[in-house]
């Protein structure tokens, strides 16, 4: 059984507007709520891509300038939807809190490392992707920060990438910025900025708190109005600020 007994603060409307809104590009409504959070049906092309359309067809120029330089980009992870997310969510929520034993907090704690709370995920956008270099041999986990790094069999791509993702629009969102709070560092994740600034600026209307409070995904019940607005601002704010 699943309960959602949430811990009632008086700042829970704070959270849309914790920061000025930012507007690179005129219009932002053609998002909508539904879509923010990964629960729409919405377009995506290409077998094994699965990106919106300008995403797709510019990570399909970078992949053919990295052919030419001599890597096989590959695509681990891009769309996923909020129900997928939701499963990693109680997967890893159950193997903390039971095979692990840790405490509900400290679980949530764990899994906010490297994964999304359900519906505050870039990857629900259709922008966002992970990759790696298909060429190389690797073994056990490929998306390990190891592999990007000091002779890693990623290294090369990486350099690559640094060099030149973005002038495909695709920019690294989880940065080495030792001074970065939130997300450790991902070498494998990049966002397609022409489409991501607008949606984060919109996804920045949303009042995330009450959201979250419709779900009843495992865990939910021991979040509060202050762990979500600090999610927000350390989590889904502070990253690659070339994405802001
Ligand atoms: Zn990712």
């Amino acid at each position: 059984m699943k309960r959602r007994t949430f811990l009632k603060t008086t700042s829970v409307s704070g959270l849309a507007c914790a920061l000025p809104p930012f507007f690179p590009f005129p219009t932002n409504d053609e998002y909508t709520t539904e879509e923010l959070m990964g629960k729409a049906k919405v377009e995506l092309f290409g077998e094994g891509i699965n990106l919106r359309k300008a995403a797709h067809d510019s990570f399909l120029e970078m992949k053919k300038a990295a052919y030419s330089a001599g890597f096989d980009i590959k695509i681990v992870s891009s769309f996923r939807d909020f129900y997928r997310q939701e499963g990693i969510w109680e997967r890893k929520y159950l193997s903390y809190t039971e095979d692990e034993r840790l405490s509900p907090l400290k679980a949530i704690d764990k899994i906010i490392e490297y994964s999304t709370i359900p519906g505050t995920s870039r990857h629900h956008w259709g922008t966002d992707i992970d990759i790696i270099d298909g060429y190389p041999k690797a073994s056990g986990d490929v998306l390990v920060p190891g592999k990007f790094e000091n002779g890693g069999p990623y290294e090369g791509l990486k350099l690559w990438l640094d060099e030149n993702s973005e002038k495909f629009g695709f920019y690294l969102v989880y940065t080495n910025d030792p001074r970065r709070r939130g997300f450790k560092y991902e070498p494998w994740h990049y966002s397609y900025a022409p489409i991501s600034i607008p949606m984060l600026t919109a996804y920045r209307r949303l009042n995330v708190m009450k959201l979250l409070l419709q779900e009843e995904f495992l865990g939910i019940e021991h979040f509060t109005a202050g762990f979500v607005r600090t999610y927000v601002q350390d989590h889904i704010l502070d990253i690659n600020p070339k994405l802001l």
